[in-house]
């Protein structure tokens, strides 16, 4: 358990009205958890647990993290019910793969009950950030980064772990709209014994180029083939991806250079219960493509938490494109997004024990 010391802001910032444009990630709350780390410190080395105003951070020039980017973070959500309650969606999954992201980055690990006790701590202070419209969440963030003054590349012997929180308006404003992925076939995001698997900064820094590309060809996402023959579909941008062909539900497996998505666990344990066959595992580009032009590619779908499904219309894979379902969003790839929205909005009954209350809203 940690001991939260909690000041609060003197003056609270305005609240924004519009819910429909509140964009992701752009506007932030009152306050934010800290807790620092130094090796030389008693106990696990974490220290200082605390919530503050918002502010900015000061750090040195020399600091490991900006020069060799240690650092990890995770992405999950706050929904408010329609009974008004506050609720997180399976965070010991967060937690427990910070972990995982926290070790490969050679960063302090923080004990999962400490993870969510924070995050729960924090959520609940700003509860009156969490947005009133359907579909509209307070998305949280916690990352750690390394502090220590040092331009050896060696791990740092001091981190800050903070956790910030942005009201994000719905991610489809006008419902579910599926969108044209563009499959990149000569950047790679990951390769074995790489850091595909852990969500860190570096991952993503490595993805720009190519989103920039995809983005400037009119395709909004970016599928990653495997890194060594540049042959198998792993995942998009923030998001893992789902194949239906002919009945059959097929998703790249997490053997080091996939994220393993909540999202997705959650959703492959849906498919399950409802009778589909889900295969993880090697799935080749050209085999989609096939798959496409045979009209057998019957659905396409990424899923993460920011938009909990994205259905997919089109793929451009060198000069061959496919078009999915007429452009038309799939059954499975819908109900989905009704069951798995329904659950976390407290709509559906949540039978499998994924929803964790924090408090009243
Ligand atoms: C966060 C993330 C995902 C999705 O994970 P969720 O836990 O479902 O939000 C997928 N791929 C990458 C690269 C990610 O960073």
């Amino acid at each position: 358990m940690l001991d939260i010391k909690i000041t609060k802001a003197e003056t609270l910032k305005e609240k924004p009205t519009d819910e429909s444009k509140l964009g992701f990630g752009r506007i932030f709350t009152d306050h934010m958890f800290l807790m620092d780390y130094d090796r030389s410190y008693g106990g696990t080395g974490w220290h200082n647990p605390r919530i503050e105003p918002y502010h900015p951070f000061s750090i040195a020039p020399g600091c490991v993290v900006l020069h060799y980017a240690q650092e990890v973070f995770e992405g999950m959500k706050a929904y408010r019910t329609a009974d008004n309650k506050i609720q997180l969606f399976r965070p010991e999954c967060n937690a427990r793969r910070y972990q995982d992201s926290c070790d490969r980055l050679c960063i302090p690990q923080i004990p999962e009950e400490d993870f969510v006790q924070a995050v729960k701590a924090l959520v609940e202070l700003e509860k009156d950030w969490v947005p009133h419209t359907e579909g509209a969440t307070l998305y949280i963030r916690p990352f750690t980064f390394a502090t220590m003054e040092q331009l050896g590349v060696h791990a740092s012997t001091s981190y800050t772990f903070c956790i910030i929180l942005s009201p994000s308006g719905a991610y489809y404003a006008t419902g579910l709209a599926p969108v044209r992925i563009y499959v990149e076939d000569e950047y790679i995001r990951a390769a074995p014994g790489l850091t595909g698997f852990a969500k860190c900064g570096g991952n993503y820094a490595a993805s720009i180029k190519s989103g920039e590309i995809a983005e400037a060809l009119g395709y909004s996402q970016v599928l990653w083939l495997d890194g060594v023959e540049h042959k198998y579909v792993e995942e998009v941008g923030s998001m893992n991806i789902f194949f239906k062909i002919d009945g059959k539900i097929y998703t790249a497996a997490c053997t080091g250079t996939v994220l393993p998505g909540v999202t997705r666990r959650s959703i492959i344990e849906l498919c399950k219960d409802w009778g589909y066959e889900v295969i993880e595992g090697k799935l080749s580009i050209d085999d989609v493509m096939k798959a496409g032009h045979d009209g057998k590619l019957e659905e396409v779908f990424g899923s993460g938490t920011a938009a909990v499904v994205s259905p997919v219309k089109e793929l451009k894979y060198e000069k061959d494109v496919v078009l999915i379902g007429d452009g038309k969003i799939g059954e499975l790839t819908q109900k989905l997004y009704d069951t798995m929205t329904g659950i976390q909005w407290g709509r559906i009954k949540d039978t499998k024990n994924w929803i964790v209350p924090v408090c009243q809203g």
